[in-house]
């Protein structure tokens, strides 16, 4: 009986055909998995309109959505990297990256202005290796500070890095760490105004010239600490809370200064500007 019921019912499987929803019409957030219309979540600025998830987004974007238009002028865009340590399948990644971000290594710096203000401006790009730091992005970070120095200019990075110091370039990358931070001790010293945004910031960069800024922003749900979950469960067989590695937690222990919501960042770092240059 069941049998000739399900020869002579037609099941909504095969009768029914789902329109498939058009991908360049709807977003699905990754995190509350709400669909959203694709429009209000580019207007949005890539942040989810249900649950405000923060989506990642590259370095151009990120630029485009910071300072004025057509201020921007990039430094240093020819410094590509080298694979020094004939690292398997480092060169097939960086041409990969390259073609994905439009970027010939993780880090975008020059000068531009921002509500008409001018500043040395960095920014690295997560999809580009996770933004981790090899010999160009610690080079280019280190120039931009330098420049900012003889130009006499405040300093804005917005660190997009989930991998910290790149173990492709071995102790090249890791001598970056050092590099940068010295620099930020002249920047220091010269009493220009460093302030970081923190997107995702961990281990090598988080280590360096993330966490050594004057002001220390971050945007909401961002991964900011130094190790991984994995590295600590393998080597202290603890399970560390997911919420420690997030930007709130770290806020809560005075590590960052201000949780900035993605469309306040322009206006929020506009003001810090506004108050050094005294106007
Ligand atoms: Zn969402």
């Amino acid at each position: 009986m069941v049998e000739e019921n399900r020869q002579t019912e037609p099941t909504n499987a095969s009768a029914v055909t789902l329109p498939e929803l058009p991908t360049d019409v709807w977003q699905k957030c990754s995190t509350c998995e709400a669909m959203v219309y694709r429009k209000d979540f580019e207007q949005n600025l890539k942040v989810c309109p249900k649950c405000g998830y923060h989506e990642r987004i590259g370095a151009w974007e990120r630029l485009a959505i910071t300072v004025d238009e057509g201020s921007f002028l990039e430094w240093d865009s020819e410094l590509s990297p080298s694979d020094p340590l004939n690292f398997p399948e480092y060169a097939d990644k960086v041409s990969r990256d390259q073609k994905r971000t439009g970027l010939k290594d993780a880090a975008l710096t020059g000068k531009a202005t921002i509500e008409g203000l001018q500043v040395a401006i960095g920014i690295t790009d997560f999809n580009f290796m996770g933004g981790s730091m090899g010999s160009v992005v610690g080079e280019k970070i280190s120039r931009l500070m330098e420049r900012a120095i003889e130009e006499r200019l405040p300093v804005f990075i917005v660190i997009g890095s989930g991998g910290g110091a790149r173990m492709q370039e071995g102790i090249f990358s890791l001598m970056q760490m050092g590099k940068t931070s010295a620099v930020c001790s002249r920047l220091h010293e010269a009493k220009l105004p460093y302030i970081v945004l923190l997107t995702d910031s961990m281990a090598g960069v988080h280590a360096s010239f993330g966490s050594l800024a004057d002001i220390i922003l971050a945007e909401p749900g961002s991964l900011v600490g130094f190790t991984g979950p994995r590295v600590i469960e393998l080597s202290l067989k603890v399970k560390v809370p997911k919420e420690h590695r997030q930007a709130e937690f770290q806020f809560q222990h005075g590590h960052i200064d201000l949780i900035v919501p993605r469309k306040q960042v322009r206006p929020t770092v506009a003001k810090i500007l506004r108050f050094w240059y005294d106007i």
